[in-house]
């Protein structure tokens, strides 16, 4: 936490923003504002037949930038007062240079007379802007420049659809302000120099907060205006926990929170000593609390909070911020670091799950990434059978890895019997090849899982329990495909809610199923780490959690105080509600009388 002391920045004027606070903590730190800064560019040549194609890629990128500040001018009419004017005149301002501009002609006719890439022509362009801009003597028409240089970043970046490396070079616990961060970037972020991060879009349960959460990164998204109102090495304060965002904090502010910071961290010590402790609640039913983990960082998490297996691998990160693709090996590795380190608590290895707000550079060129709704596109599964190659490497990294370990495996996104059947074959071709390779595989195969996160897949819940081995029940998805709200999106989080009684109807479908045909079923979403579900989904007969590793032990304090019987009583009442606002009246009151002491 370090802490800009010149006199400059203490007397500057507070500013409280606020968005959804996604990933608990308290950062305070100089601001760095990851948007604006320049991308390096390369200048390449563009042959003659190839200038068309060229001048449609920035037509693209002009299109894209559009769009988004579009988006960003909508939402900007939301803030209170004179803010509102104020920001959506910059974004006008950016939208305008954006239409048949100088700047987008001039780009274009170098592009065609220079013959050089779309990136290099912009900065080119926006040099020559700068040589007139100076000679100008009015300071208003002056400093339309930076304007023009935050429009020609986001054009470059667009045009590059890279991830901001920077991340990876911050440190001194800088605070990432963005306008989005994707989950790519956020693997890309340290946490010993990185203090915390604040955007202007994303959802809760979107893959980037899930990620912010495993690195214990505090982080607030959805705040309004966030970028029109901070500076470079402003001192910003980020509450994750409430959601706040303080740009120039009083030196009473920042007392305040340091404190805040502290009452957490002590927490969380407390929290160790739940570690060796079953989760059991007071009736004694035993709970099964195991770990998600999207980074390798996690292992060490798990452990150390006393997770009993790994219930949720998600495999994406292998393929992020590359742009080439993970091969058997190095998969295997993973792989085989993750059981050898559960020393024989069992690990479900999740085949990749791409597409909707995951996809790396190295699979770009799949349909996925052209799709109109890529949430309901080409992706996971889907994308796994087209492409056999990723299917096949995939398996025979989990299934060497199985030969060290229990070991499951996990499909996303099934929607249909008939793609577990297909990769039941799957598996068991490369289990013939590589036993005819003299490679050492377990006698019995792994169980092959179902994610249960499609709408139709829990309503047909007892036609995939006939085929799949185990069931983990993902309410992230789940909860977006059931309410028709898409996990990112800021502007309909308020309607995101898995307390609606058709999603908790799905989830009951699928734990009823699986106990029909005696096969286990976890709950694997975000809402198995948040304490305040813990009564309803224990009620609902579920006997196995999978959340981020630091959420085991707030889960398992919550177990410990509960009584299965009136937990039960309680869920039985909720599935008789309509109401969510009333659903979740009836589980906080129910948390409250059952708080520990
Ligand atoms: C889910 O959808 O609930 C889930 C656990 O998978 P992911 O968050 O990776 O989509
Ligand atoms: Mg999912």
């Amino acid at each position: 936490m370090r802490i800009d002391e010149t006199p400059g920045a203490a007397q500057r004027k507070e500013q409280r923003l606020s968005g959804i606070g996604v990933s608990p903590g308290i950062a305070i730190g100089p601001a760095y504002i990851g948007d604006r800064g320049a991308l390096p560019v390369s200048e390449s040549r563009i042959a003659d037949s190839a200038v068309e194609a060229e001048r449609s890629r920035f037509a693209e990128a002009v299109a894209q930038s559009a769009k988004q500040l579009r988006k960003l001018r909508a939402r900007a009419t939301a803030l209170p007062g004179s803010a509102s004017d104020e920001i959506g005149y910059v974004l006008d301002a950016h939208l305008a240079m954006l239409a048949n501009s100088r700047l987008i002609r001039g780009v274009n006719q170098r592009i065609s007379r220079a013959h050089i890439n779309a990136e290099r022509a912009i900065e080119l362009e926006i040099e020559e802007f700068g040589k007139s801009f100076a000679a100008m003597k009015d300071p208003y028409l002056a400093a339309r420049i930076d304007d023009i240089r935050v429009v020609g970043a986001r054009l470059i970046r667009n045009l590059l659809k890279k991830p901001y490396v920077a991340y990876s070079s911050l440190s001194g616990g800088a605070v990432i302000l963005a306008e989005e961060v994707t989950p790519g970037d956020t693997a890309l972020m340290d946490p010993r120099r990185i203090g915390g991060f604040a955007t202007e879009v994303g959802g809760s349960d979107s893959h980037t907060a899930i990620m912010a959460r495993a690195l214990g990164l505090p982080a607030v998204f959805g705040v309004v205006g966030l970028l029109e109102r901070a500076r470079t090495d402003a001192n910003v304060v980020i509450d994750g926990s409430a959601g706040a965002v303080i740009i120039d904090p009083s030196p009473i502010t920042i007392e305040d929170y340091r404190e805040r910071h502290e009452a957490y961290t002590r927490e969380r010590r407390q929290f160790g000593r739940l570690r060796r402790v079953p989760a059991v609640t007071r009736d004694g039913v035993e709970i099964r609390l195991e770990a998600n983990l999207e980074l390798p960082v996690e292992l060490e998490q798990a452990l150390a909070n006393g997770a009993m297996g790994l219930g949720l691998v998600r495999t994406e990160f292998l393929y992020m911020n590359r742009e080439d693709l993970p091969d058997e090996d190095e998969q295997y590795e993973f792989f085989s670091t993750l059981v050898t380190g559960m020393e024989g608590r069992p690990v479900t290895l999740r085949t990749l799950d791409v597409g909707g707000d995951k996809l790396p550079a190295a699979l770009a060129h799949y349909a996925a990434a052209d799709s109109a709704n890529p949430a309901l596109g080409l992706r996971a599964i889907r994308l796994s059978l087209q492409e056999r190659r990723l299917l096949d490497t995939q398996l025979a990294a989990m299934l060497r890895a199985a030969a060290l370990g229990p070991v499951r495996i996990l499909l996303p996104m099934i929607s249909t019997v008939d793609e577990l059947c297909r990769t039941r074959e799957a598996m068991q071709q490369v289990a013939r090849r590589l036993r005819r390779r003299g490679v050492r595989l377990p006698q019995a195969l792994p169980p092959l899982g179902a994610m249960i996160e499609v709408p139709g897949a829990a309503l047909a819940a007892d036609a995939l329990a006939g085929e799949a081995d185990f069931f983990a029940v993902g309410t992230n998805d789940l909860t977006q495909y059931t309410l028709a709200v898409d996990r990112t999106d800021e502007q309909v989080a308020y309607l995101y809610n898995p307390l609606h009684p058709a999603v908790l109807r799905l989830v009951q479908f699928a734990v009823e199923a699986a106990a029909r045909r005696h096969i286990p079923v976890s709950v694997c979403g975000e809402i198995a780490g948040d304490p305040r579900y813990a009564a309803l989904l224990l009620g609902l007969g579920l006997r196995e959690l999978s959340m981020a590793p630091q959420s085991v032990p707030r889960v398992k304090r919550r177990i410990r105080s509960l009584d299965m019987v009136a937990a039960t009583r309680r869920a039985r009442a909720i599935m008789d509600q309509a109401d969510p606002a009333r659903i979740a009246a009836l589980l906080d009151d129910f948390n409250a009388m059952a708080e520990p002491a």
